[in-house]
């Protein structure tokens, strides 16, 4: 599936003086196996960086935006971490485009995946008002973008309420196979029926379509644990709330994701791993998001 992936690493390593390693994997074992292999030296080069913001407020990581396609000094604080090792997976924000580590990384995949499609690909991103959005709307402009925020309960699904278009993810207003790729950056977790969600992006995507999709992910969790549910549109808590901003987390993702999709209409569904020090993708000796494609 990554195929794409692999064409563009040897076009793009050399003269930029980063290398990327990346490996797609769908199982608990693919993945201990990998991360046993890897681990060692990554952490311990992470470890040296978080050394060097210890007593720091805020410091930068040099490194290439992939997004921008140019060298930058990519952004780094505590927000989000432990205190002890910087959030590398939420930060190491391009000065530029904006994006941290995950959202360069997706950014860089959709750009990728475009590349391979018929001329003006209909691309449905679950965002509107971020940084992630107005980067692919003032670039990508060879492509038909749709971007959405979830608006309540009361909204209509596509209508636009000050300029801004409502979508629920468990009820998307548009037609069956209509779309070539849905981006989604941490949202599933606050979608209250996740498996829902995963068969309307699965309906409204065209044969081969892809959803590109990042989530916070227990790798060591075999099943996905539920941290809320909805009763007759009442929050209904099942562990302690924990929120990403506004937003109520449901579920705490695991394994049997992928098989999910599957079971939501997708053909595979893929777990994608990336890392690359030189690029800015850090953090727990390897990232990665998710690709499931119809
Ligand atoms: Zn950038």
């Amino acid at each position: 599936m990554i195929s794409i992936l692999d064409s563009r690493m040897t076009r793009m390593q050399p003269g930029k003086n980063a290398s990327l390693e990346i490996k797609n994997l769908t199982t608990q074992n693919e993945f201990n196996d990998y991360i046993t292999q890897v681990k060692s030296p990554r952490l311990d080069l992470e470890k040296k960086f978080s050394a060097f913001g210890r007593g720091k407020k805020q410091w930068a990581v040099p490194g290439f935006c992939e997004v921008c396609e140019k060298q930058t000094l990519f952004y780094m604080d505590w927000n989000f971490s432990d205190q002890q090792t910087p959030n590398y997976r939420e930060r190491l924000v391009c000065p530029s485009c904006l994006l941290n580590n995950r959202q360069r990384w997706v950014m860089t995949y959709l750009k990728c995946a475009l590349k391979v499609l018929a001329p003006t690909p209909a691309v449905y991103l679950f965002e509107q008002t971020t940084p992630f959005y107005r980067w692919a709307a003032s670039r990508l402009s060879n492509t038909a973008l749709i971007g959405s925020e979830y608006l309540g309960f009361a909204a209509q699904p596509g209508s636009l309420i000050n300029g801004i278009r409502h979508e629920d993810a468990m009820n998307l207003s548009f037609a069956d196979a209509s779309l070539d790729v849905i981006v989604s950056n941490d949202v599933l977790e606050h979608v209250p029926v996740y498996e829902r969600a995963l068969e309307e992006s699965a309906r409204v995507l065209r044969e081969k379509g892809k959803l590109i999709f990042s989530i916070p992910f227990y790798t060591n969790r075999d099943e996905t644990s539920p941290r809320a549910r909805l009763e007759h549109n009442a929050v209904k808590l099942l562990l302690p709330a924990e929120y990403h901003g506004p937003c109520l987390v449901f579920h705490d993702f695991g394994w049997d994701l992928l098989p999910a999709c599957r079971r939501a209409g997708f053909r595979q569904a893929q777990m994608l791993l990336y890392y690359s020090p030189g690029f800015g993708y850090l953090g727990n000796g390897c990232q990665f998001i998710f690709i499931a494609e119809k």
